[in-house]
């Protein structure tokens, strides 16, 4: 009978990829890369070792790529495009961009929720 699974743990030795052990007390998390023990440990820390180097800012972040897509603010890279039609406005984040629809096309949205929901609702009376 041949089980791979039994001569494995007959050797008797965990498995090596999980070294990164957190040193937290109560927690024993382990990692297999040293960066994602990195970034868990911001949990228990509240680190945020991530800082913005744009001068006058200071803002931190627990991801670097939090950082950049903040950094972006900065730069006046603006890649979130307002797809509404006549608009073309472009936003820094894609939380502004969201900001921008709801205030700005808002009105638009309603109307046509209105009607969805009206027409629906009447498909529904005429089944019964
Ligand atoms: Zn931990
Ligand atoms: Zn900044
Ligand atoms: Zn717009």
């Amino acid at each position: 009978f041949y089980s791979p699974a039994v001569n494995y743990l007959s050797v008797g030795s965990a498995p090596p990829a999980r070294s990164f052990i957190c040193s937290f007390p109560g927690c024993n998390a382990t990692f297999n890369k040293g960066w994602r023990l990195d970034a868990h440990l911001c949990r228990h820390t509240g680190a945020r070792p991530y800082v913005c180097q744009y001068e006058g800012c200071g803002k931190s972040f627990t991801r670097d790529f939090h950082r950049a897509r903040h950094f972006l603010t900065h730069s006046g890279e603006r890649p979130f495009e307002c797809t509404a039609e006549g608009c073309n406005q472009k936003f820094g984040t894609k939380s502004n961009l969201k900001k921008h629809v709801q205030r700005k096309h808002e009105n638009q949205q309603k109307l046509y929720s209105v009607i969805f929901i009206t027409g629906s609702w009447e498909n529904q009376t005429n089944q019964f």
